[in-house]
């Protein structure tokens, strides 16, 4: 029996960093919540479009 031995690469996907939103004022990352970013360095704030699908 010629087994491969190839060791499947376990994909290492550690806490995969969430991209998030850059402040378009001072390009520092926003805090997301849960209908808007804020931005904690120049408290700009933006509100998420919201989905338009019926109900
Ligand atoms: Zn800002």
């Amino acid at each position: 029996m010629a087994e491969k031995t190839e060791k499947k690469e376990k994909k290492k996907q550690a806490k995969a960093y969430k991209p998030g939103k850059m402040c378009p004022k001072c390009g520092s990352r926003m805090a997301e919540h849960s209908d808007r970013y804020s931005c904690g360095k120049c408290s700009y704030t933006e509100f998420k479009s919201q989905k338009k699908s019926g109900a």
